[in-house]
């Protein structure tokens, strides 16, 4: 079994970002990305502490644009529209959860396309989809550049993605198909899960349920990518897959955490780069 190192990985694709970001700074442009949170959710503020020591790291600038819960619907549309019309952000991220009275898709619609570095907005879902350039959603994209650093061979394997939601396992099942990955989606109504992820080849499970994938769901020399991020009542972090169990089985297999977390941050730096060259041409 060899485990996959997302710190590492991580770490290299920020050493990269950084050089780019000097020779963009020596060229007079100075990537921003700017964050906006509305509400004080704990996770969130954790989540975007790290995006901004991550951003410090590489050279690019940061902004938060912090609001209380009570922010309308109609004043955040109105922030994403200013920060859209605004030259020196170039990248904007909405930070959820957002309170319930905010339709998010609608946020999400309102972010520029050239300015979704989340890859929400449903133009670059579409885009991914139709297999046209795109910002790919960060979890996702940093999934795939780990496949790529580990040399592990997409085409033709049996994917199971465990997890069907918008920010995770849809781009995902995209992201595999684009590979020529064979791919199986299961979620919350799916029968007899451990039937179906015993085949895969690869299973990426991305639905929050400490320690579900047990060993007996998998197969010998799987390789398994956990996204599920969960806390326990002792405050440790564990993931979807028993990892203890699995680890024994699979041939490749992601910590949690110190797996996918970072990739999804490296990522999200690595397509405010990617955002600046496109609207500094
Ligand atoms: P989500 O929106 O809650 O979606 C969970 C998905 O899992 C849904 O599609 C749901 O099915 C499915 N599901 C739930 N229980 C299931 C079960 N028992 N069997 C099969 N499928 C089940 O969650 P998310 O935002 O995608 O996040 C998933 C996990 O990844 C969370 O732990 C989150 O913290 C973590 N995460 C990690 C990162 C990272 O950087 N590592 C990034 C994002 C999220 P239905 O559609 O039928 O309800």
């Amino acid at each position: 079994m060899e485990l996959i190192n997302g710190k590492e990985v991580a770490k290299k694709v920020r050493k990269d970002l950084k050089s780019e970001v000097i020779k963009l700074k020596e060229n007079g442009i100075n990537p921003k990305l700017a964050v906006i949170m509305v509400g004080n959710d704990p996770g969130s503020t954790v989540y975007v502490r790290n995006k901004s020591k991550a951003c410090q790291k590489v050279g690019i600038e940061f902004e938060e644009f912090l609001y209380d819960e009570n922010l309308s619907e109609s004043e955040l549309l109105d922030v994403i529209k200013k920060l859209n019309e605004d030259s020196s952000i170039n990248g904007i991220l909405l930070q959820s959860p957002v309170p319930k009275h905010i339709d998010i898709n609608k946020a999400f619609r309102t972010i520029a396309p050239e300015k979704d570095v989340d890859g929400f907005n449903p133009v670059n879902v579409g885009n991914l989809t139709i297999g046209e350039d795109a910002f790919i959603s960060c979890t996702p994209y940093g999934v795939i550049r780990m496949f790529e650093e580990y040399n592990i061979e997409l085409e033709g394997k049996n994917a199971v993605i465990l997890g069907r939601s918008n920010i995770v396992g849809k781009p995902m099942i995209q992201c595999m198909l684009n590979k020529n990955a064979t791919v199986t989606v299961c979620h919350s109504r799916t029968n007899n899960i451990e039937e179906i992820t015993k085949k895969a080849d690869i299973i990426i499970s991305a639905i929050g349920k400490p320690k579900f994938l047990k060993e007996n769901m998998v197969k010998d020399g799987a390789v398994v990518i956990d996204v599920g991020i969960n806390r326990l009542d002792d405050g440790s972090i564990v993931g979807d897959v028993d990892f203890d169990e699995v680890s024994k089985k699979a041939s490749y297999i992601t910590p949690v955490p110190g797996g996918v977390g970072p990739m999804t941050i490296a990522m999200l730096l690595n397509n405010v780069v990617k955002a600046t060259k496109i609207q500094t041409k």
